[in-house]
């Protein structure tokens, strides 16, 4: 066996797919702008590859990698696309502004796939692999091929599909485990499987993309870079489809604290996971528990006596990672009632937000009115403003001036709100509605005519104490499509209303352009 530490440390490209299987997560889907703020996030968060959509998908998906492809630098963009002309065209048409830019084509190699999914012989599995390479190939050089639900194909075909990509040029071969399948030996197996049976495997680097339908990912990912791999292919806070990707937080943070063991690094800015982190909820309004490791709010927390008193002492006695290795910082407080524009401005930057002067003129007038009423501000709560203050821009038709509201226990709600579109004041009321929050809604649906389903309400903090700003989450369902909306407010009443008022912005927006 090789020792160990006969070779340098080898590096580990880390491909991030927030952007497009994270965001394929049911409720996670993100704007234009919001998308461009992820990348950027994830420029200074260092990853190397960034996968920024599905340009085939839609009209919105091609648009969002070609202005990411224009706009952002200092990482691959990559575009996804099926072994079909017309998608490898498009991915090759959205990603071509970018200086350093990949595509990213797939394949079904197993029976099961073969058979019910593509009606596909071997053969014309591999000639098709081989030709979405090649016409790839002519829109760039970077190629990655994937033989989806490689973790179930016959070992013999996929290392016959594995050479043949390579050979027409992949640069990167990623062997995912589509449905959360492997184990870590079964994986680290057929990693290895590959380097010993396929000739020109030393042309391309492996890259794997693993689901989490068994709570495996991160270690199915480790797993086949001790076997081999050079790419992992993973996601912010681990979104992604059903149980999620391999989160980008707990591999790169594995990878860092245990070098001894994997030999390897990564380009990650690790002080960078939790603001990314941050943003990432954020946006999609998916938070992480608090128990989740590296990002989760008690990561870092020591309860027990027994544990605080051994930190006292030194924190190596249990503590693996500090606190600020991943860029947990005691200076959330910095941010006063007192702070000039030029300090929230930075804070922001730092938080990986990129404001216009004018709305950071907004920000600070809104970020000075909260830090009037509240004690402590914190990062989360200037999260909070920018994202309502930038973000409502984009299909903003309603917003909510004020609202009255009396109830309570024994009577029914009696509720009237005033709404601005454009130079109109509107005033709604209504009597109606099993509570306040319900009451709010069925004002809103008779004042914009439009009638959906609420499927998830969610409240939340967004940071700690009495006059925490609390959080309001909505999904609504309109017509088969589900509409996200989200509200921050000190007053749980009016973010409610808010996040309502927001998905049917957006369901107006829609609306108008179908
Ligand atoms: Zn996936």
């Amino acid at each position: 066996m090789m020792s160990e530490t006969s070779e340098a440390p080898r590096k580990i490209t880390i491909f991030d797919t927030t952007l497009r299987d994270g965001e394929q997560c049911p409720g996670a889907s993100m704007n234009l702008s919001e998308k461009l703020d992820v990348a950027r996030a994830l420029v200074m968060l260092g990853v190397d590859v960034i996968e920024a959509g599905f340009p085939i998908a839609s009209p919105g998906d091609f648009e969002s990698v070609r202005q990411i492809a224009r706009e952002v630098e200092g990482a691959t963009i990559c575009g996804l696309a099926r072994c079909v002309n017309v998608d490898i065209d498009r991915a090759g048409e959205a990603v071509a502004p970018a200086k350093q830019r990949r595509i990213h084509v797939f394949l079904a190699t197993s029976p099961i796939h073969r058979e019910f999914k593509l009606r596909m012989t071997k053969e014309e599995v591999i000639q098709n692999a081989v030709a979405g390479v090649k016409r790839a190939k002519g829109y760039c050089e970077d190629i990655e091929f994937s033989p989806e639900d490689a973790s179930r194909t016959e070992p013999d075909f996929l290392c016959e599909v594995v050479g043949a990509v390579i050979a027409a040029g992949a640069t990167t071969v990623n062997i995912p485990d589509t449905v959360g399948y492997a184990t870590p030996d079964t994986f680290a197996a057929q990693i290895r499987m590959l380097k010993q049976q396929v000739q020109n495997i030393e042309q391309a680097v492996i890259s794997v993309h693993c689901h989490n339908d068994l709570g495996m990912a991160v270690a199915n990912s480790l797993a086949a870079v001790s076997a081999g791999a050079g790419q992992i292919e993973c996601a912010i806070n681990g979104l992604g489809e059903r149980a999620g990707n391999c989160a980008l937080e707990e591999a790169v943070m594995a990878i860092r604290t245990r070098q001894d063991f994997y030999h390897a690094f990564t380009g990650i800015v690790t002080p960078r996971i939790v603001p990314t982190s941050r943003l990432v909820s954020g946006i999609t309004g998916m938070q992480v528990q608090r128990n989740k490791a590296i990002v989760g709010q008690n990561a870092f927390a020591h309860e027990s006596g027994i544990h605080q008193a051994g930190m006292l002492r030194n924190a190596t006695t249990y503590e693996i990672m500090r606190p600020e290795d991943v860029g947990l910082t005691k200076s959330d407080l910095v941010l006063g009632k007192h702070s000039g524009r030029a300090a929230i401005g930075d804070r922001a930057k730092d938080l990986g937000y990129q404001l216009t002067s004018e709305q950071l003129d907004d920000v600070v007038s809104k970020f000075k009115s909260l830090a009037d009423r509240k004690k402590t501000m914190y990062d989360a709560d200037l999260v909070a403003i920018i994202e309502k203050q930038v973000r409502n821009t984009d299909a903003k038709t309603w917003t909510l001036e004020r609202y009255a509201l009396e109830c309570g226990s024994d009577r029914h709600p009696h509720t009237i709100l005033w709404v601005r579109c454009g130079e109109t004041l509107h005033k709604v009321e209504t009597e109606e509605g099993d509570g306040p929050i319900d009451s709010v809604f069925l004002a809103l649906e008779k004042l914009t005519g439009l009638t959906g389903q609420c499927k998830e309400f969610r409240v939340h903090s967004v940071t700690v104490g009495k006059d925490a700003q609390g959080e309001v989450n909505v999904e609504i369902d309109y017509h088969g499509s589900t509409y996200r909306g989200r509200g921050v407010s000190t007053d749980t009443i009016q973010a409610s209303a808010e996040a309502f008022l927001m998905a049917m912005n957006r369901i107006a927006a829609a609306a108008s352009l179908a």
